[in-house]
């Protein structure tokens, strides 16, 4: 299989596979440690924090949208379960290429048709969580589509290099960035062999409460976090006629887990390592 339109990248930053449980604004979590460097990272951290604590406390994104607001995407008493690995399956012989579900994401989330925002910046720089991206098999040319998206991964690159902690995983296998402390320096985005997330070039001010976005910080696909801990899909699935599954990766009675069983599913780049929560059908070619 060759990811011709997405061109992939394989990272240097290869991931541990260790963890440890932080309480945060987004309830208790599980950040995927570094490396044996982690405690003189963790004081570069530390110093990164102290010097912009003052800073952060208050501040405000877009008028009327403050940082905190992020908190109200999980209760901050309610731990979040590892019992749960949230998961999403896509079964590309049904993707007809309809882009339902990158314009429900804009939509839900406030980016691109969904927003009046980012109106001078390059079509290269603009947000994209989702995206269609076109495979090919060079032996045949035989060529599909299927939508793109954060990958979610179990091993996450982008967790290890982010020298703040603003990428994060939680318990529950979702991967975010804390707005908080996210300080734009974009290794994140080298990590990720996805290509799946955005810096935000401009000041915004049309973007939803519980999707904060803002100038200098960099993001991507949130799983829609906000309807997740609402006991509801994510809004590209809900969008897919027929395509789109998600569901717990960890119950083997879920839909997702079932039909995995039933057919199988492929990791893009399997060969990483991630175990991404982003599964395919139909790319057996
Ligand atoms: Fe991180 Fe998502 Fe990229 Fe995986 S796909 S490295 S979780 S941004
Ligand atoms: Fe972390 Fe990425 Fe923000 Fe840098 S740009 S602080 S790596 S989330």
């Amino acid at each position: 299989m060759n990811m011709q339109q997405s061109q992939l990248t394989v990272s240097n930053a290869m991931p541990t596979h260790q963890g440890r449980l932080i309480n945060t604004n987004y309830g208790l979590i599980n950040r995927s440690r570094m490396n044996n460097n982690d405690s003189m990272i963790d004081q570069k951290r530390r110093a990164i924090l102290g010097g912009t604590a003052a800073a952060i406390a208050g501040l405000t994104i877009a008028p009327g949208v403050f940082l905190t607001e992020t908190a109200h995407a999980k209760p901050v008493d309610e731990a979040i379960s590892s019992k749960t690995r949230w998961g999403i399956l896509i079964d590309t012989n049904n993707c007809n290429d309809c882009n339902d579900c990158v314009t429900a994401c804009e939509e839900e989330n406030g980016w691109g048709s969904g927003s009046e925002d980012e109106q001078n910046s390059r079509p290269d720089q603009k947000a994209q969580w989702i995206r269609t991206v076109k495979v090919t098999d060079k032996k045949t040319g035989y060529a599909k589509t299927l939508p793109m998206m954060c990958q979610h991964c179990e091993h996450p690159p982008c967790v290890d290099v982010c020298p703040t902690g603003a990428s994060f995983k939680r318990e529950d296998g979702i991967v975010l960035v804390d707005k908080h402390i996210c300080i734009g320096c974009r290794y994140c985005m080298m990590a990720c062999p996805y290509k799946a997330r955005s810096f935000i070039h401009e000041t915004l001010t049309d973007q939803r409460s519980y999707a904060p976005r803002g100038k200098g910080t960099v993001e991507s696909c949130t799983m829609c976090v906000h309807r997740v801990d609402n006991g509801e899909n994510p809004a590209c699935v809900d969008a897919c006629s027929s395509s789109m599954t998600f569901g717990d990766l960890n119950d083997p009675d879920s839909d997702i887990s079932k039909e995995l069983e039933r057919h199988g599913g492929t990791q893009i780049r399997a060969d990483l390592r991630l175990n991404p929560g982003v599964r395919y059908q139909g790319l057996n070619f």
